[in-house]
């Protein structure tokens, strides 16, 4: 089964590229967000200094790195793209922030996944502008502290809560991304659309807005699937109903739950009897790692009301009870 979710594929990049928004006016949705960020970067240009450090929390998919690259594009300088896991030792990111021109943005992707003692580096350098590189080996080993010029961090966490407290402070912007309600994902399905010159009938930007899970990237990817139809069939104006056809292929459902989000629903209601049931049983019970289950699945499910966190462990509602085709707190071994 193809599963169409919210993480993002090694060989996607460059499909993405061509529908990422280059300036904050063609960031859609995200009003009061986008409201904020205008006025920090403003006040920085007219200061004439780089701003502060940014963090942008939030589940995947939701534009974070679009974002950190629109910062970039506003204050007109380059960005440097890095992540948690690529930087396997403090002097892969001491050799980074070296390397660092005035003003320049530094995006840290998965920013939480860094390891303890580049954490450490990071904060000093990020308070201090000032890194303290390690030359030569051994028992000759000496540091040589090095001044940095001022620069932007924009780090990017799926959990904002991971990360230490003497690094979240050094930030002096944080923004917590949300779902986009669908008549957001509407607007940004249509400027897709005409980028990808598709023709979309009136209702069809909809019924792909209400499969998208609320998030830009499954929009995005959802739409290609549509046109991949609409190539196929010859169509010329994709209308709702091919819409439906076309996704009812990929087994997208209606409520916009993907594989992960069905399976985490069935193993509560079918395995558990609804619940109480805890973060790691549950994800041994899908086959996935607890991290993707908490920050991948949850957030959209808690958020359209299908699931509890509760003291005691993740409870399913009657909501999905329903939606899986069965009576609340009712028999499952049919
Ligand atoms: P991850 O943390 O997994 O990297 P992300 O939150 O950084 O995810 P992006 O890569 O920025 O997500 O966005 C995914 C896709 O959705 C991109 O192709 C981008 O063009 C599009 N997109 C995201 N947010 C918006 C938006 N508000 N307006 C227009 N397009 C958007």
């Amino acid at each position: 089964l193809q599963a169409i979710s919210a993480v993002p594929l090694d060989n996607e990049p460059v499909s993405e590229e061509e529908l990422r928004p280059q300036a904050l006016g063609g960031f859609i949705g995200q009003p009061q967000l986008k409201a904020q960020l205008q006025l920090f970067l403003d006040a920085a240009r007219k200061r004439d200094v780089p701003p502060d450090h940014i963090l942008l929390a939030g589940p995947p998919g939701l534009g974070k790195t679009t974002l950190a690259m629109i910062v970039a594009n506003e204050l007109g300088v380059p960005i440097r793209i890095t992540s948690g896991p690529a930087v396997q030792h403090a002097g892969d990111l001491a050799s980074i922030l070296s390397s660092l021109d005035a003003g320049e943005v530094l995006f840290i992707d998965e920013i939480h996944r860094l390891p303890r003692a580049a954490e450490e580096l990071l904060y000093i350098a990020m308070e201090d502008f000032r890194v303290d590189v390690m030359v030569g080996k051994g028992p000759g080993a000496s540091s040589i502290p090095l001044t940095l010029p001022r620069f932007t961090v924009v780090g990017a966490t799926t959990r904002e809560g991971m990360l230490p407290s003497p690094l979240r402070a050094r930030f002096g912007f944080t923004a917590h991304l949300d779902f986009y309600p669908s008549e957001e994902l509407e607007k940004l399905i249509e400027r897709s659309a005409a980028v990808l010159g598709v023709d979309l009938a009136p209702g069809s930007a909809q019924q792909l807005s209400l499969r998208s899970r609320g998030t830009p990237r499954i929009a995005n990817r959802l739409l290609r699937r549509v046109r991949d139809w609409a190539i196929v069939h010859e169509l010329d104006v994709v209308k709702p109903d091919d819409v439906k056809e076309a996704l009812s292929l990929y087994q997208i459902d209606s409520e916009g739950l993907d594989r992960l989000d069905l399976a985490v629903l069935n193993a509560i209601v079918r395995n558990f009897d609804g619940g109480p049931v805890g973060l790691n049983n549950l994800a041994a019970m899908v086959g996935e790692e607890s991290e993707t289950v908490e920050t991948v699945c949850e957030p959209y499910l808690v958020r359209e009301g299908f699931l509890m966190r509760t003291p005691k462990g993740r409870v399913a509602t009657d909501k999905a009870w329903i939606h899986l085709g069965l009576t609340p707190g009712g028999d499952v071994s049919k």
